[in-house]
This record gives C-alpha cells, structure tokens and sequence, in this order.
C-alpha cells in the first residue's frame, strides 16, 4: 500500500525513544520527514544518525515541553526549514505517579504541563499550517484513562483529555480537512515501561502477570505495531476516519 506521504513532514514529540521512536522510524520508510522533538539529546541524534545514514530525511529539535514558548518555536524551527507541517503525533508524556495521597495540588498541576498542556500548544502554533496542507493529527493516549491506575492522578487526568480533545478538535478542523485520530496502548516495553516496572520488588513477576491476561498471543504490543497505526492514520488511505479511539493493545 502506497501511502504518499514522500517529502511530508511530520513532528513526532517525543520522538527520540520507544513508541515516539517507532513513528519516527516507520515515517523515514515512508519518506515522509520527521521531526522528532525530544529532551534527551543523545537518543535523538543516534535516532538522526540511523536515520540519515539510510540516505533518508530528518530534523532534530530538542526541546523540554511544558516550558512556554517552546512549542511556538518547535513550529516556527519546522516552517523555517521546511515551509510545511503536514502532521502532529502527540506522543511526549511521563507516567509521574503523581496520586491523591503521593501527590500535591501542585505536582498535580505540574503533571499537567508535561503530560498535557503541550499536546494543545502544538496543536494551536501549527493549525493554520495543518489548514494549508490539510493536515492530521495523532494524540498518543493511553488505557489509563479509561481504566484508572490508581496513584497517578496527573498523568491519567492528562490522558483522559487528550481523548476528549481528539473528538474536539476532530470536530473543529473537519470543516478544514484535518483529521484527528488517538491512539490508546495498553502494555508496549519502552524505556519508560521498563523504569515504571521497576519500581516493583517483584517486576518479573509483574510482568509476567500482565502479559499473561493480554489475549493476542500473550505478548506485550510492540512499539512498531503503534508506529504502523499511527502512520495509516497520518496518511490519506485513512482519508474518512476522524474524532476515533483505536486500541492498540492485543484485545486487552
Ligand atoms: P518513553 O520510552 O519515555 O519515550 C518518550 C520520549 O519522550 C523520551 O525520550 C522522553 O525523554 C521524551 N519526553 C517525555 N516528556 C518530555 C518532555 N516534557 N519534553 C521533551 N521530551 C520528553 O515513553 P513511551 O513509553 O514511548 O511513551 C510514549 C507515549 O505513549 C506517552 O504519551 C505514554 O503515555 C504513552 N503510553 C505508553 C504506554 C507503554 O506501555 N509504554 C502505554 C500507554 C500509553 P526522557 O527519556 O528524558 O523522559
């Protein structure tokens, strides 16, 4: 399946590790252009070197989000370079454990700012570009939202909004063309699966109880699995499907 996305650009937040890395990936087959925002800068330069040393195209921004500003200049890097955004995966996020006992009204807020408030400030600097190129947008989401976790209020709160802002904005930018989709993992071994693991005594065992209740072959989803989605998402051969939830998670 050819799905046309040659020489368009994407930002992938998020995009240097895990499943941000896997988008980033699965768009450079493509030959689409990623642009992976990241904080950590040595994953994402091995990400541009891996990258480019397959004579394919990409852009490194590093960047922390959640800090003001630092999505304007994320769009206005991109525009700059390239003078189109055809694409925002909204990916970056931390599962803080910020909880009702553990956490604070502060470090409440504070998780906001790193899990969600970025997702919209992205969204907001590049509309009008995504207007011109008729553009999509992916939130990356996750089963906590609709599951709970249980001393996490910050990360799944965030979560649960970016739902409701796929189906909000899904139906604001129809009238432009632009699609909305999220994405909800469930169980995907990143790096940041693995130091939540960690904070179990008992994390092999742990493991092992979560993928055994997984029906798809008793196996985590693996991060390429949510890249090959979104990417379908991101391009016109899902030209009719706006405002959804997919779950990417075995049937868990
Ligand atoms: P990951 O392994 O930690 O990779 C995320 C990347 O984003 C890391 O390089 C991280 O940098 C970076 N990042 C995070 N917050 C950032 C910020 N504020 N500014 C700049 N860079 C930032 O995470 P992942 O497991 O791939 O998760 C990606 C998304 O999937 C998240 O939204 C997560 O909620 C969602 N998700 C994951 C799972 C799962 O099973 N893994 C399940 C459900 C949902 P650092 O390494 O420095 O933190």
């Amino acid at each position: 399946m050819d799905l046309k996305l040659s020489n368009k650009v994407f930002i992938v937040s998020g995009g240097a590790k895990g499943i941000g890395e896997a988008i980033v990936l699965e768009l450079a087959k493509e030959g689409a252009i990623p642009v992976i925002v990241d904080r950590s800068v040595e994953a994402a330069a091995n990400l541009e070197n891996q990258i480019k040393s397959e004579g394919k195209k990409c852009l490194t921004i590093i960047q922390e989000l959640g800090r003001e500003d630092a999505c304007k200049g994320i769009v206005d890097q991109t525009i700059s370079t390239y003078g189109r955004i055809d694409g925002i995966v909204n990916n970056a996020g931390v599962n803080d454990s910020v909880g009702l006992s553990s956490g604070s009204p502060a470090s409440f807020r504070q998780s906001l700012t790193i899990n969600l408030t970025h997702y919209y400030d992205l969204v907001h600097y590049a509309v009008d570009h995504l207007k011109s190129s008729k553009g999509a947008i992916v939130n990356i989401s996750s089963k906590t939202a609709l599951t709970g976790q249980g001393g996490t209020s910050g990360y799944a709160a965030s979560k649960g909004a970016q739902l409701a802002l796929t189906r909000e904005w899904a139906v604001e930018l129809a009238p432009f063309g632009i699609r909305v989709n999220a994405i909800i993992p469930a169980e995907v071994l990143t790096p940041l699966y693995k130091s939540w693991l960690a904070t179990f005594e008992n994390a092999e065992e742990k493991l092992e109880g979560i993928v055994s209740k997984i029906p798809l072959g008793q196996r985590m989803t693996k991060s390429e699995e949510i890249g090959a989605m979104t990417v379908f998402l991101l391009s016109e051969r899902s030209a009719h499907t706006t405002g959804q939830w997919h779950f990417i998670d075995g049937g868990y």
